[in-house]
This record gives C-alpha cells, sequence and structure tokens, in this order.
C-alpha cells in the first residue's frame, strides 16, 4: 500500500470552492478503436520522427541551460505557420505559446479572469473551459445555445450586455457539436464584448470557415485566437498550444506565464513538426473527406447528425447514451459520452477505422438503445 493511503481527498484541506469537483477524464483505454479524443489518427511519417530525432538530440547536449523562456524561434515559425494559413499577416509579436491550449487559456485566465471576475461560454462546448475557470477561481456563466446547438446571436449579443463577462469564450468550429460560427457573427460578438474574447480554433485546420485573427488588427484589446498542434498538426503527445493577438496581450501573459514553461524539447520538436506542415496537413483533407462519409453513412442508418466543420461527430438519438456508448466499446469502439442528453461524440479516423465504428453503429442502430 503507498504511504499515506488512509487520507482521501475529503480529509484534505482543500479550496472550498473546489469541493466535490470532478476533474476532467476522457478515458484513456488500450482498445482496437480509439475515437474519443480528436486526436489526429495518423501517425507521424519517418522523415518527421526522424527529423524531430535529430532536433531533440542537437538541444539534449544543451540541457543543462534553461531554455529560451520567450521561445522566440518557435513563435516565429508559428506566426509564418498561421500568416500562411489565414493570409492574415502575423508576426513574433503577436504570438505566444505554451503547453497545449489549455494552458494557453489557464494563463489567459490567470491574467484577465480571477477572483471577482466572470468568464462566459455557449454550451455546450468545450469541457475544460469551465474546469479552468474553476482552477483560476474565475466565476463560470454558461449560456446555451439553441436546441440545434448552433448559437443565437442576437441573444448572445443581449446576455454579454446584461452579464459584462471579464472573458468570452467562444469555440468555433465547437466542440462537441461541430458547428463554426461566421466571422461577421463573431465580429458582431465581440463588438458587443466588454472585455477579452477567446475564440477556441483547436479544430480550425479542419473548417472551410475564415479564421478570427482577421479581426485581431480591429479589436486589438479585445480578441484573443487559441489555437493548437494537438489536432490537425498530429502533435498531442508534443502538447503545444498557441495564441495569436496583440502584442500587449503577450505583455499581459508574460505576467502569469511560469519561467522556462516550455522546455527545449518542446520546442525543439514542436518546430520540426512545424517544418512538415504541409505534409501533415494533407491529412486534414483527407479527415474532413472522412467526416462527410462518416456523417452520410449515419444518417442512412437513421441516426440523427448534428453537422460538424471539425474532425468529430456529435450523433444520437440515444435513449440512454451511456448504454449505447458501453455497447461501442464492447466492440472495440472508444468513442465519447459528452453529457450531453440524447447523444454520443466520435472522432474521424483512418477509413478503416471509421469502417468499423460504422459496423458497430449499424448493429447498435439508435432505436435499439
Ligand atoms: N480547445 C478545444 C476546443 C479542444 O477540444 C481541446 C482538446 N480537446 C483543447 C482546446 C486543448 O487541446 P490541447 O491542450 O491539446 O491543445
Amino acid at each position: 500500500s503507498a504511504p499515506g493511503e488512509r487520507a482521501v481527498l475529503s480529509d484534505l484541506p482543500l479550496r472550498e470552492d473546489l469541493r466535490g469537483r470532478t476533474p476532467y477524464g476522457a478515458p484513456q483505454l488500450d482498445v482496437p478503436y480509439q475515437l474519443n479524443t480528436n486526436e489526429n489518427p495518423y501517425p507521424p511519417p519517418a522523415e518527421l520522427v526522424d527529423d524531430i530525432a535529430a532536433a531533440v538530440a542537437e538541444v539534449a547536449g544543451t540541457l543543462h541551460r534553461y531554455p529560451d523562456r520567450d521561445a522566440v524561434a518557435l513563435r516565429t515559425d508559428l506566426a509564418a505557420y498561421l500568416s500562411g494559413a489565414t493570409g492574415t499577416p502575423l508576426t513574433v509579436a503577436n504570438l505566444w505559446a505554451a503547453n497545449g491550449s489549455n494552458e494557453i487559456l489557464q494563463q489567459i485566465l490567470q491574467a484577465f479572469g480571477g477572483p471577482g471576475r466572470t468568464a462566459l461560454g455557449f454550451e455546450p462546448s468545450y469541457s475544460m473551459h469551465p474546469i479552468i475557470a474553476a482552477g483560476t477561481r474565475t466565476e463560470w456563466a454558461p449560456t446555451p445555445r439553441r436546441a440545434d446547438f448552433s448559437l443565437d446571436v442576437a441573444a448572445a449579443v443581449e446576455v454579454l450586455a446584461s452579464r459584462q463577462p471579464d472573458v468570452v469564450f467562444v469555440t468555433s468550429p465547437n466542440n462537441p457539436t461541430g458547428q463554426s460560427i461566421p466571422l461577421d457573427d463573431l465580429r458582431a460578438l465581440v463588438a458587443a464584448a466588454p472585455g477579452i474574447v477567446v475564440v477556441d480554433e483547436a479544430y480550425a485546420e479542419f473548417s472551410p470557415q475564415e479564421s478570427a485573427v482577421r479581426l485581431i488588427d480591429e479589436f486589438p484589446t479585445r480578441v484573443i485566437v487559441s489555437r493548437t498542434m494537438s489536432k490537425a498538426f498530429a502533435f498531442a503527445g508534443g502538447r503545444l498550444g498557441y495564441l495569436a493577438a496583440a502584442p500587449a496581450v503577450v505583455d499581459a501573459l508574460l505576467l502569469v506565464r511560469l519561467p522556462y514553461h516550455l522546455s527545449a524539447l518542446t520546442q525543439a520538436a514542436a518546430r520540426a513538426a512545424l517544418r512538415h506542415a504541409a505534409g501533415t496537413l494533407a491529412s486534414v483533407h483527407a479527415l474532413a473527406a472522412e467526416r462527410d462519409r462518416v456523417a452520410q453513412a449515419l444518417a442512412g442508418l437513421g441516426y440523427a447528425v448534428v453537422p460538424s466543420d471539425a474532425n468529430f461527430i456529435l450523433f444520437g438519438h440515444f435513449a440512454d447514451p451511456r448504454a449505447a456508448w458501453q455497447s461501442f466499446l464492447d466492440e472495440g469502439v472508444l468513442i465519447r459520452d459528452v453529457g450531453i442528453p440524447g447523444h454520443l461524440r466520435v472522432t474521424v479516423g483512418t477509413p478503416a477505422e471509421n469502417d468499423a465504428f460504422l459496423a458497430a453503429a449499424k448493429r447498435d442502430t439508435a432505436w435499439g438503445n
């Protein structure tokens, strides 16, 4: 037994506001088809593996020193990538990077949220937004989407006026529902927001919608665009998230970031991955096509399918989503119960993985559960 094991969580002098909360907990199960955390199913090709290994070998000899605290070379590369991807010219001063976009979001709330401040999100959306709000003691103001999970912009503008949140999260494409927000709708929201608007674009590469980076120059004190290399870049294990915003926002985040938060290994590996962006991002088109194929097939089986611009699909209707989730798992297919009544979410995988999922979906058919 582990020393100290007789003490349990409720014995600890934990902050009152954290008592009774549950941690983020997508199951990590060793099953044949892992379609539950929206990763890119294609592993890095041999050339990229070699390039990462060489880049890491090069910095290995300098690990007695702290890394570049400001990750200037990596941020310069990210600026080049994002400028190219969005058509909006950005410089190193516009970019900031951290260990996954979760850390980016946490730093944003450390700087712009916190005790006495409120963050608002349009739910259902990414479950970590309220969890990071709780961790930073930012009051969370959940605001419902329409029944079809779209965003009612006129209603949202009114809520922003009445609630006056310090931070607003807009996830586009939205996880777990899949739709993205058109730029003009976003502009209306930002114009109505009293404080910071974080546009969480973790899945932007899968969407035809224009990026919110276009709005940074229009609203330099408000717009922060959060991105990640975890999805399209097939770099979830590398832990690299980033944001684009006005340079002053980066100055604000320097006040809360831990010194040397991005290891030399992470910076070197991420730069290597960025050098292979063109090759990696080719999988995005294949995944988008697969997404549309899976969506159509699900609809053909009689499921209700929520339209998606991302690399996942929310579908239903299940009388008992928990039981349906288990029956998929019994067939070796791990998908996600995101807690939305009647629905489950599946990540788009390789064609073979998707076929396995669809075969299970066919056997299960929604109505049987
Ligand atoms: N934002 C959204 C909307 C996500 O779905 C995720 C990952 N599930 C993240 C942020 C965080 O991803 P990461 O920390 O790997 O960048």
